[in-house]
């Protein structure tokens, strides 16, 4: 996608890093889906394409459902998969990572999630911090969920929650209560927001279910007072440009429209990840290099964006 100078490439390179917003389903790598999948997968998938662009969320769960959800069948998938997404952060000079895994494999999958955050875990190259969150569509509390949700806020080695899934889907009732007592077991808190609903939905997140962390947020651009109410509160903003460009988000229609440009001008704390590397073909460094490119960030701008993961680092 983006072809730097050598100049660009080393200071990136050299930048230690962190990954913040990364779902393992969707960094799975090629070859595990290749194998899961023999003679199907041959040629690059294509939304690896520049130009390539999701119609719809829906169309991003149906490629997804399509190309990955057959590799995550048990705990040591996941832990081939962090084991390869995990060393690609690393190749890159990526020191800390947050990492998400989704509730689905629990209750639908039947493997058991404390055997996935150990999974995970395990598969950490050395040096490398890695912290596990569990993820969850704004419907998944019924049934096994429910009892899978309650449990989860208690599994040790998990860091915390985030909400996933189509984010117009109602915010439901438990979610607040979840994400209540999550805190108070000392879970940390996510939410996704602010992707494809407007500036309303990330200040719901940060103040019924008391979100500090909002995973994408662009669209509070469109609402002064919520880039204020992010100031004041000292929320982050973890954004995907890559990923917000190829699902078409409100007012992106090319990389230099995009608000992180806005966001860190008017000193919103934001830090710049992948979201999910095989749904987007992208990679951690490709967007350090669409910053500089089409977005005029100079070399300090950077490392004051990767210094921000430093800085909310999860002990
Ligand atoms: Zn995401």
């Amino acid at each position: 996608m983006y072809n730097p100078n050598h100049k660009l490439k080393d200071f990136v390179q050299g930048l230690p890093k962190t990954e913040t917003h990364l779902h393992l389903e969707g960094s799975c790598p090629i070859e595990l889906i290749r194998e899961a999948s023999p003679g199907q997968f041959d040629s690059d998938p294509p939304m690896w394409s520049d130009d390539f662009r999701y119609e719809s969320f829906d169309q991003f769960k149906e490629m997804y459902d399509q190309f990955c959800a057959s590799v995550f069948i048990s705990a040591e998938a996941y832990h081939k998969c962090a084991k390869i997404v995990l060393q690609k952060c690393a190749d890159q000079n990526v020191k800390y990572v947050e990492t998400s895994f989704h509730v689905g494999a629990v209750i639908g999958g039947n493997i058991d999630g404390e055997e996935i955050v150990d999974a995970v875990l395990s598969a950490a190259p050395e040096g490398m911090d890695v912290r596990v969150f569990m993820g969850m569509c704004h419907n998944d509390y019924t049934g096994l969920g429910e009892k899978i949700i309650d449990e989860c806020i208690h599994w040790d080695k998990l860091t915390g929650i985030d909400l996933h899934g189509p984010e117009y889907w109602p915010l439901e009732p438990w979610t607040e209560k979840v994400w209540k007592s999550a805190k108070n077991a000392g879970k940390f808190l996510k939410a996704h927001a602010g992707e494809f609903m407007p500036a309303s939905f990330v200040s719901r997140c940060i103040e019924e279910l008391g979100v500090r962390r909002i995973q994408h947020g662009v669209r509070c651009i469109e609402d002064p007072n919520v880039v204020e109410l992010i100031k004041d509160l000292d929320v982050t903003l973890d954004i995907c440009p890559i990923s917000n460009l190829k699902l078409q988000v409100e007012g992106i229609t090319k990389m230099s429209e995009h608000p992180v440009r806005e966001l860190f001008d008017a000193g919103v704390r934001c830090t710049i990840n992948s979201d999910d590397p095989f749904m987007f073909g992208n990679s951690l460094s490709e967007e350090y290099y669409a910053l500089a490119t089409d977005l005029n960030f100079t070399d300090n701008e950077l490392k004051k964006i990767a210094q921000n993961g430093f800085d909310i680092a999860i002990n």
